[in-house]
């Protein structure tokens, strides 16, 4: 087996904070201290990432994962509510060697913004799940003076990003629910060509509303074959969690295997990142085995060995962090 990879991504969830209130929901941490409140305590702890994981000589990950990058994937919540203490962010991360990718809703993506930051990103992930207004407000993909985020928007702010950044990749992410499942999506995604169209199964995380049935999830791929180049499809069952995750608060966290939430280490700031990263219970010699390529974006995803031990024993669903917003 090839250790041949490219990149190493860390989702950072920078903030819970959202202007919009989709009932699907999972990013809750309980309003956390967060980190990109507190002076440059996130730049810090960017600064100490760097230099954990850019160091070629005293840590052991690289020995075992010869990644060639590491990536910043910037999620929340919604990262661009932050305006400026974001974009501060967004510098540091660059400044510092990392590529950067960002998920976002969409409905802060500026020109303005794209125009300063848009040739900085190597991938951004729009989430984007009905046509229709009504869809999008019962969704709860609406703010609070009724804007929302629709589909000439889409097309408008992709081709904005293409024009100042060639190479990006566009990635739209789509949760597949009981108010979306009937409707089409071929023409805009045929339209907008992202690089990559992943759809997820609403997941019963914080409540059960909106859920679709298996029947109805396999329908409305079946409905999409024609975009089947683009369309990446992750069920309930294949949810894996992408490697490492930051909490709002600085710290690394991954889903508990066995009760619902989440387990965080220690603040990333107050300890080695050795230390920090130890609630991700991370053997890379046993990981280097379970991980899977992604062959659109060349990323490598793992599942941790307690976890793949559980998926193997339990069908329970696991969450996909840093994909939605
Ligand atoms: S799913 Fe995304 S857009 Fe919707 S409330 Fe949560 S963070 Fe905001």
């Amino acid at each position: 087996m090839s250790n041949s990879f490219n990149e190493l991504v860390i989702n950072y969830h920078v903030t819970e904070v959202c202007n919009y209130s989709c009932k699907f929901c999972y990013a809750k941490w309980d309003r956390p201290n967060e980190i990109h409140a507190q002076g440059k305590d996130a730049e810090l702890m960017l600064e100490k990432l760097a230099a954990y994981f850019f160091d070629e000589n005293t840590h052991q990950v690289k020995a075992t994962f010869p990644y060639k990058s590491v990536r910043i994937n910037f999620a929340g919540g919604e990262p661009l509510i932050l305006k400026e203490r974001f974009s501060q962010l967004i510098l540091k991360a660059k400044e510092l060697g990392f590529n950067l990718s960002l998920i976002t809703n969409g409905h802060y993506l500026t020109n303005e913004f794209i125009n300063h930051y848009g040739s900085l990103f190597s991938m951004i992930g729009i989430s984007f799940d009905s046509q229709s207004v009504d869809g999008r407000k019962n969704i709860g993909r609406i703010d609070r003076k009724g804007g929302s985020f629709d589909e000439v928007d889409l097309i408008n702010t992709v081709n904005r990003l293409r024009k100042v950044n060639p190479t990006i990749s566009i990635k739209v992410n789509t949760v597949v629910n009981s108010l979306n499942y009937q409707e089409s999506f071929v023409e805009l995604i045929a339209q907008i060509c992202p690089d990559k169209w992943k759809v997820f199964q609403v997941l019963p995380v914080l409540n059960k509303q909106l859920l679709v049935t298996d029947k109805q999830f396999s329908d409305f791929v079946d409905n999409h074959q024609e975009l089947s180049e683009v369309m990446v499809v992750e069920d309930n069952d294949a949810m894996t969690n992408s490697y490492l995750m930051i909490n709002p608060e600085g710290r690394f966290y991954q889903n508990s295997t066995t009760q619902s939430g989440y387990q965080y280490g220690e603040l990333i700031l107050d300890v080695s990142v050795d230390q920090a990263l130890k609630i991700c219970e991370i053997d890379w010699e046993i990981f280097s085995s379970r991980y899977k390529k992604s062959t659109v974006m060349n990323v490598l995803e793992l599942i941790s060995d307690r976890e793949y031990q559980f998926k193997q024993n339990q069908s329970l669903s696991l969450l996909s962090q840093g994909e939605l917003a």
